[in-house]
């Protein structure tokens, strides 16, 4: 099973891509979350990429496509994976579709968490991630047990880069751009589905489950 997850940043693409990969034992693939390691082990693909992610612009298809395909040419990825944050645009959705076709495969599922913009920025400023796992908190809605510490692994959390309110106006601007027309490109190869995403987590999850089984 293939699925992509598309939605505006902060519409919990993330938190709810987490949930589907657990329950259906597929690899959670985050193209933002490999930036970030990246970025934090300080290789030149970080090096590049930092600076459009710091200015909430995208990083360039060419090298953000290299790095997917690559990343789902592995073994773990055999029985399918759940992306989250790729594709972004139209050429990274005609690249990737263009590798699933030379092996007889396609996308199964893609879908759409909707949030309006007035919900996001409150989203973002509260959002809080954990350096270490990757896991994700909200100040307010989804508060870790221990005030400012990963519930997983115990790390203190941080809040990213490019969640500033400045950035995430920026990077909205972009969302409705260059992302959001890939919700007709799914739409018409037949596999869009669309979830209310300001319900509760575990709602928008019950309401993913009902659109996989
Ligand atoms: P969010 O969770 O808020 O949607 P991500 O973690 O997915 O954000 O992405 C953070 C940043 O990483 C993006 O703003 C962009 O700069 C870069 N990025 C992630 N995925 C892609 C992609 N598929 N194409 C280009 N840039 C990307
Ligand atoms: P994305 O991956 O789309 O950028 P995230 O999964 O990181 O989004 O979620 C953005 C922020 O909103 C995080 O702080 C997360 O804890 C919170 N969040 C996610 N889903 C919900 C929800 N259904 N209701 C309230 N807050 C949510
Ligand atoms: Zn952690």
């Amino acid at each position: 099973m293939k699925i992509v997850m598309l939605g505006a940043p902060g519409a919990g693409k993330g938190t709810q891509a987490e949930k589907i990969a657990a329950e259906y034992g597929l690899p959670h693939i985050s193209t933002g979350d490999i930036f970030r390691k990246n970025i934090k082990e300080g290789t030149d693909l970080g090096k590049e990429a930092k600076g459009y992610m710091d200015a909430g612009k995208l990083v360039p298809d060419e090298l953000t496509v290299r790095m997917l395909l690559d990343r789902v040419s592995g073994d773990d990825c055999r029985g399918g994976y759940i992306l989250d944050g790729f594709p972004r645009t139209i050429p990274q959705a005609e690249a990737l579709d263009g590798e699933l076709k030379k092996l007889g495969e396609d996308i199964d599922f893609a879908i759409d968490v909707e949030v309006p913009d007035e919900n996001i920025v409150k989203r973002m400023s509260g959002r809080r991630a954990c350096p270490k796992c990757g896991a994700t908190y909200h100040l307010e809605f989804i508060p870790p047990k221990k005030e400012g510490i990963c519930d997983e692994c115990g790390a203190e959390l941080t809040i990213r880069d490019d969640d500033k309110p400045e950035t995430v106006k920026k990077r909205l601007d972009v969302y409705h751009d260059q992302t959001q027309p890939l919700i007709e490109f799914y739409e018409k190869k037949g596999v869009l589905h669309t979830v209310d995403g300001t319900a509760d987590v575990s709602d928008v999850f019950e309401a993913i489950k009902n659109i996989l089984k």
